[in-house]
């Protein structure tokens, strides 16, 4: 019973991770704020199956939209600044704070939080 819990915390805090960005230390539910290196439009960019889960959690995700099955809302621009994110621009998104970062703030975050 014990086991069967913990391996499926286990699995789920793996998927949390979503893709590549992995803390150091290893600790990947440590992990919210994911680097996206191109936008797609000024207002959504598509994104994987694996990372819809954190797009959801952010209250970003979007579905059947018109770049992709699934894409991450970011209309409303860096949270910090409030800069724009135009396509092809780097951008990040905090999953916790359900933030849309603009390349100087993602990273400055990611810094702060490893
Ligand atoms: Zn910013």
């Amino acid at each position: 019973m014990y086991a069967w819990k913990r391996e499926l915390l286990t699995f789920a805090a793996l998927f949390a991770g979503g893709g590549r960005p992995r803390a150091a230390g290893g600790d990947v539910s440590r992990v919210p704020v994911v680097e996206f290196q191109a936008a797609d439009s000024r207002t959504e960019t598509a994104i994987g199956e694996g990372l819809t889960r954190l797009a959801r959690a952010a209250g970003r995700l979007r579905v059947d939209t018109a770049v992709g099955k699934y894409a991450v809302a970011h209309d409303d621009g860096c949270g910090v600044c409030g800069v724009a994110v135009a396509a092809g621009d780097t951008f990040y998104l905090d999953s916790d704070a359900g933030e849309i970062l603009c390349e100087t703030h993602g990273r400055e975050r990611r810094g702060e939080d490893d």
